[in-house]
Parts: structure tokens; C-alpha cells; sequence
């Protein structure tokens, strides 16, 4: 790498808007569908580069607005020169580890490319092939892939990168650290060498370094604040329960503790859908917002849930985006997400200018392997919690018949109800926590480390 700038996540205006930046009107419009309203650091930093045509070094992780830093200009960059990318073919490759990652960054492209005309596929392992190889026949503008099934597919001729002209490598230390490295090397030399490269890697080991050597062209580094602290005043806790118990715990916690403004996240559409339907059933007052909500039906569930009366809302990940309250007090992880950073960016929802709140995940056995990744990233375990409290469960107003919520003037007032009993009492509450009965928290003591080279067939399900 040559004379690259590093500029720090400190240095942004603050002031600067999405149009300050450069992009055109269709771009814009889709920001304002996604409610946001001003450029995150890195976008600050790196959108204006991207769009003169520089290649970027960027050292930022998932929750920093990334995804939208390399997206955001390379629609511009596409718009603004429109080609046929021809069949079986695209303009810009982003490769990404994991299948989750690459499904988020496809949705990210489609959902800020929606008023651009962007065409946009995304191809990973575990699946059938058929609709992943038919997407392409025509070609797309963006290709989002994991290295594995894309190199199956260019072996079978059903995907030709010779038109790649924007190429983005995204969390290239996990790349590395899931034994992908050859696989993209193998990928990056079928590639143009007049492209433009965008690399991007939560931390900046020797390795990485040497890999975007070999990538990049004067490249601009840019670097953000690291997410995996969570804000001090988000209270973290987790109960280990069994899947078909968590919705009854869920209830409960509803009734009797989770009482301001609550944010359940689900892992699925279909999922948060179900949650939904079960806590209208059980009296509680939901709004649900994912993917296959309507806009219109989303800015109503936003809307009520702003209200001094809010709903709880069900949301999937990437439907959350875009959700910028303030108050928040609960955050429900009712499923653990795949990506330990998307544990962190839930949690940054409540907690925030320094109010506190409460982050409460639900582990059943087969997530346990997630929990372990999260407390590997946050570098501390989660505190084990056993059942809410029983008392009055049954008599429990439903949510919908609770009192309005106090103005912003009394923070004690905004606090929960059991929040503030367990500041009265806090240790009649914690004394209900039997250790023996519970399972030991998974420590990051406790995780073996991720294999450096995972097997063939694992890497070709990637
Ligand atoms: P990423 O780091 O790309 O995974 O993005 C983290 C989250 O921040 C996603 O939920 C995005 O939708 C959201 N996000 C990205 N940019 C902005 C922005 N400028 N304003 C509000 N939310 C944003």
C-alpha cells in the first residue's frame, strides 16, 4: 500500500447530510425509506472517495454503517455510467464469509438501489443452486457471493467475472480466519486489474495488511471506532431456556418487567410474523416490521411505537434499520443472530444519551455456539438469569391497559416497573438465582477457538 491517508472515526462534521456527500436524488429517496437521516462516520469518510473512483482500506466492523459506505457510491458509480453488464456476468463483486452477511449486503444493495434500477443477486452455499445460477443468466449490476459456491458456479461457467469493475472485500480478517484466503486469491486474480477495490476488515492483523497489498491501488484508509462495546448503561442478561419455553417467557417478561418501549428481534420475517400473531393472542399490544411489510405498513408500526403508548415491536434485523428512537428501554433478543457484531448494533438501541436499559437474550441449546461467539466479542460473559418473577402474574393488567409513560423530565419515572424494583431490591431479585439449577454461562474460557482451516465440505456450504 502507498501513501494512504488515515483519517479517524473523531473527524466527521456531524453536520453533513447524505446530499452534502454527493449522491443523486434516487439514492436519496431510498435513504429517506430507510429513515436515515445523516452519513455515520465511515459513510462521512469514505462515500466522496469512493465516488471520485479511489480504492479504500477501511478498518470498520458491522454497526458502523459500512455496508452503505461501499453500497451508496457504488450505485452512484453504476448510475452514472450505465452499461449491460451481459450474461452470466456483473459490475461490482462483493464478497462476504458468511451466508448471513452476504444475504444482509444483497438486501442493503436492493433496498438502497431501489429507486437507481439495480439488479442484484446473491449466491451461497447450503442451498440449491438452480435459482442462484438463473438469477444470473441475464447478469446483474451487483453480485454479492461467499467464495466457495462462487467458485463452483464459475467452474460450471454459470457465473464470468471478466466484467468486474468494482470489486468489495468485506470482513476480509474473517475471510482468513475461516480459511478462505486461497479461495479468494483464486477469485481476485480472475478479475480485472482496472477495477476499483474497496477492502474492508474489522481488525488489522500482519495477514490482512499483506492481502490488501496485493488488492488495492494507493489506496485511502479509512478507520472507525470499534463496536464491540456496547454503551455501559445497557444492563446485558441471558436466560438459557429451552425454544418451546420462550414464548410463555416472553409473556412474562412483557407483563411484569419489560414495560416501556420494547424491541423483540426475531430472526426470520416468518418468525417475527408468528411472535406477532402469539402476543396478540396473549392480550399484548404488538406491531410487527420486517422485509415483506409494505412501506406504508412499517412507517404506521414506527409511528405507534414513537407514541407515548407504544406497542412492542417485532422486528428482524434488517427491518430494524433505520429505527432511530431514543427511548428504548428493553431490548428482547428472542433469537440469538448469527453475526455476534448484529448482537452488539441490538443492543445499541436502548442504552443510548445515557439512559439506561436492558437487554435481555433468550439461548436455547442450539444457540448456544452464538452466545459463545458474542461473548468472544465483547470479551465478557452475559449474566445468567433464571425465570421472572412469578408474583401477580396472573392478575397482571395486559400491556395495553398500562399507564401512559412519563415525560422525558423524570428519569426515574421512565424507568420500568421491575427495573425499579430492582433498584430498590436488587438483591431479593438476584437472590432468586439458584447457580446449581442453572446452566454455567458459556466464557469465551469455555469456546474453542474457530479452526483456521475449516474442512472442504464446510467451506463449499459457505
Ligand atoms: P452495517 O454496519 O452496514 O451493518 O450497518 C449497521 C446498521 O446501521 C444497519 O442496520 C444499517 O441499516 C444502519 N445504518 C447504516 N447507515 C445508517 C445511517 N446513516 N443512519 C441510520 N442507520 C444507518
Amino acid at each position: 500500500m502507498t501513501s494512504a491517508s488515515m483519517l479517524s472515526g473523531s473527524q466527521t462534521t456531524g453536520s453533513t447530510t447524505f446530499a452534502d456527500l454527493g449522491l443523486s436524488a434516487p439514492v436519496l429517496r431510498a435513504l429517506a425509506d430507510e429513515g436515515y437521516t445523516t452519513p455515520t462516520p465511515i459513510q462521512h469518510q469514505a462515500v466522496p472517495h469512493v465516488l471520485a473512483g479511489r480504492d479504500l482500506f477501511g478498518c470498520a466492523q458491522t454497526g458502523t454503517g459500512k455496508t452503505a459506505a461501499f453500497a451508496l457510491p457504488l450505485i452512484e458509480r453504476m448510475r452514472n455510467d450505465a452499461r449491460q453488464p451481459g450474461a452470466r456476468r456483473c459490475r461490482t463483486l462483493v464478497l462476504a464469509p458468511t451466508r448471513e452477511l452476504a444475504a444482509q449486503i444483497h438486501e442493503s444493495f436492493l433496498a438502497y438501489g431501489r429507486h437507481a434500477g439495480i439488479r442484484a443477486a446473491v449466491i451461497f452455499g447450503g442451498v440449491g443452486q438452480h435459482q442462484q445460477s438463473r438469477a444470473m443468466m441475464n447478469g446483474v449490476d451487483v453480485l454479492v457471493a461467499t467464495p466457495g459456491r462462487l467458485l463452483d458456479l464459475i467452474d460450471q461457467r454459470l457465473v464470468d467475472l471478466r466484467s468486474v469493475e468494482f470489486l468489495v472485500l468485506d470482513e476480509a480478517d474473517r475471510m482468513l480466519d475461516m480459511g478462505f484466503i486461497h479461495d479468494v486469491r483464486k477469485i481476485v486474480a480472475m478479475l480485472p486489474t482496472d477495477r476499483q477495490t474497496l477492502f474492508f476488515s474489522a481488525t488489522l492483523p500482519g495477514e490482512v495488511r499483506s492481502l490488501a497489498a496485493t488488492m488495492l491501488r494507493d489506496p485511502l484508509e479509512v478507520k472507525t471506532a470499534p463496536q464491540s462495546t456496547p454503551a455501559e448503561t445497557v444492563d446485558q442478561s441471558v436466560y438459557f431456556v429451552p425454544r418451546q419455553e420462550k414464548k410463555s417467557l416472553l409473556v412474562k417478561l412483557l407483563r411484569e418487567e419489560a414495560t416501556g418501549r420494547v424491541i423483540v428481534f426475531a430472526r426470520t420475517k416468518h418468525g417475527a410474523d408468528k411472535l406477532h400473531r402469539d402476543l396478540a393472542k396473549a392480550g399484548i399490544d404488538a406491531a410487527a416490521i420486517h422485509g415483506n411489510k409494505s412501506q406504508a405498513q412499517r412507517e404506521r408500526a414506527l409511528a405507534a411505537f414513537k407514541s407515548p403508548r407504544p406497542p412492542v415491536l417485532v422486528a428482524t434485523d434488517i427491518a430494524a434499520r433505520g429505527i432511530d428512537v431514543d427511548e428504548v428501554a428493553h431490548v428482547i433478543n428472542y433469537e440469538l443472530p448469527h453475526e455476534p457484531e448484529t448482537y452488539v448494533h441490538r443492543i445499541g438501541r436502548t442504552g443510548r444519551a445515557g439512559q439506561s436499559g436492558a437487554a435481555v437474550s433468550f439461548c436455547d441449546a442450539e444457540e448456544r455456539s452464538r452466545l459463545a461467539a458474542i461473548e468472544r466479542l465483547l470479551r465478557r460473559p452475559i449474566p445468567a438469569r433464571n425465570e421472572p418473577s412469578m408474583a401477580g402474574t396472573s392478575t397482571e393488567q395486559p400491556r395495553q391497559a398500562r399507564q401512559p409513560r412519563q415525560g422525558r423530565q423524570s428519569k426515574r419515572a421512565q424507568q420500568p416497573r421491575a427495573q425499579q424494583s430492582r433498584t430498590q431490591q436488587p438483591r431479593a431479585r438476584r437472590a432468586r438465582v439458584t447457580p446449581a439449577a442453572q446452566p454455567a454461562p458459556v466464557t469465551a474460557a469455555a469456546v474453542a477457538p474457530v479452526p483456521r482451516r475449516p474442512n472442504r465440505k464446510h467451506r463449499r456450504a459457505l
